[in-house]
């Protein structure tokens, strides 16, 4: 090991033609295999002489690699895929080449320079001040988070004789602010919205006065809207939602992990008036902004307040956290981190925003005449016309089982992998399109199994 010898340029050959064939072609959708199975075939891989790199590279395309599903699969609808750009991926392996360190000026400079210039296109887009700035975080979970705790840091400096304090957001809200208000050990406040799943402003007021009136020594340190709920790609009422938030001094983070991605279209933009009030924001690359995994970027409005709460203090650490500069990990949960916006920035700065405009308006194409055919199969109901480029729809008759059933079969076959949903406690099926791979002749392949 630690050594270039000519068994290593020979695999490095292998790895880059095997990487460069999984690019070039279309993938197949694949699937999972059990625990049993995979050991019956690759065994214990891990010995004390090893395999060599030829026979594990071997291990893995023959028989792990399948048992993977392709989530950038034109048909793969399940979720939030993802669907990287080429550059993108190919930039993830320089990435991984480079030892690059994304945690501190000295150590980064230039990839940090790359990642914040990233970051500054998507704080524009939104809105924010040219003093806002944030991270690139692992994902949607640690990026509400990190915001999350930053939000309460500030209530706890600003009402120091606040004994406990509590989010808000939607019923609809995504399980990680859930997730996260566990973490925090704070109360968790679901605002209930109307049946057309949007929060507004008028609905977060009622459910604040209601916390207020019955606990005295309690406070609401943040409102999270979602800019694009997961499962159908509802955007909350952001203008009045902000307005109450503004009124009562409140945090306002804005979810936008899946959604938010549709700034970089100007008719989707339109969408998300109201988020230039938030208080901080995060938007998923690895989602609907054709990057690999893992990716989120995290932007605060006053970056100083994400510092304060997320900096961490130590004497080996001085000689970053003593110095003027912009270090990365300083905003988020988090210290060693991957320099993981470098992909999207190498597509973005390689391809121009121009590209970015114009898939995202290819997935809201596709997702609207998916619609369109939903409405005129006989066997199929839309929900709601999609906001968004998510497709929500029921099959008349069916029962949970039944949607178990096909979506197992239809991963079967390899036609698609699609799996149901609930809907105010009722099953659904869903695409999510953010793959400018899908056709609509992808769409009609699943709908004829329907
Ligand atoms: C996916 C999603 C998240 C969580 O993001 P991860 O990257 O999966 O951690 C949070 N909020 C919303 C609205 C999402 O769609």
């Amino acid at each position: 090991m630690h050594e270039f010898t000519p068994e290593i340029e020979k695999v490095a050959q292998e790895i880059l033609e095997y990487s460069l064939t999984r690019l070039k072609d279309n993938p197949p959708l694949d699937g999972p295999k059990s625990e049993a199975e995979l050991f019956e075939i690759v065994g214990n891989t891990i010995t004390e002489s090893g395999l060599g790199g030829s026979q594990t590279l071997e291990l893995f395309v023959q028989t792990l690699a399948p048992a993977c599903i392709s989530t950038d699969h034109p048909r793969y609808l399940a979720f939030i895929p993802s669907a990287p750009t080429e550059l993108a991926n190919l930039f993830d392996l320089v990435v991984g080449a480079s030892a690059l360190y994304g945690g501190s000026w000295l150590e980064g400079a230039g990839a940090v320079f790359a990642e914040n210039q990233t970051l500054r296109w998507l704080s524009d887009l939104a809105g924010l001040p040219d003093s806002a700035g944030g991270v690139f975080v692992q994902g949607g979970t640690i990026g509400n988070l990190s915001a999350l705790v930053a939000a309460r840091k500030e209530a706890r400096n600003q009402h120091p004789d606040i004994k406990r304090w509590a989010v808000a957001c939607s019923s609809e809200a995504h399980s990680s602010i859930a997730s996260a208000t566990e973490v925090m050990d704070v109360d968790l406040i679901k605002v209930p919205v109307h049946p057309d799943g949007i929060m507004r402003g008028s609905d977060v007021k009622s459910a604040i006065d209601k916390y207020r009136s019955e606990y005295a020594d309690r406070d609401i340190c943040a409102i999270v809207a979602t800019a694009g709920t997961t499962n159908l790609g509802i955007i909350d009422d952001l203008p009045s939602v902000g307005a109450i938030a503004n009124s009562y001094k409140i945090w306002f983070h804005v979810d936008g992990a899946y959604g938010l991605a549709g700034l970089a279209n100007g008719d989707t933009r339109k969408l998300f008036a109201g988020v230039e009030n938030a208080d901080s924001f995060i938007v998923d690359p690895h989602k609907w902004l054709f990057a690999p995994f893992d990716a989120c970027a995290l932007v605060y409005r006053n970056p100083e307040l994400g510092r304060q709460a997320h900096t961490q203090h130590a004497g080996y650490l001085d000689a970053l956290t003593d110095s003027d500069d912009f270090n990365p990990s300083d905003y988020a949960i988090q210290l060693t981190r991957r320099t993981r916006g470098l992909p999207l920035w190498f597509s973005l700065a390689a391809h121009g925003t121009k590209a970015y405009s114009d898939a995202v308006e290819k997935t809201m194409d596709i997702a609207r005449t998916a619609a369109e055919l939903v409405k005129a199969h006989p066997n199929l109901e839309l929900l709601r016309e999609p906001n968004l480029s998510i497709v929500a729809f029921t099959r008349k008759g069916w029962a949970m089982a039944d949607y178990k059933a096909w979506s197992d079969k239809l991963l079967e076959d390899q036609i698609g992998f699609v799996t149901p949903s609930t809907h105010k406690g009722e099953p659904i099926l869903r695409f999510a399109i953010v793959n400018p791979w899908t056709q609509v002749s992808d769409i009609e392949a699943i709908l004829a199994t329907l």
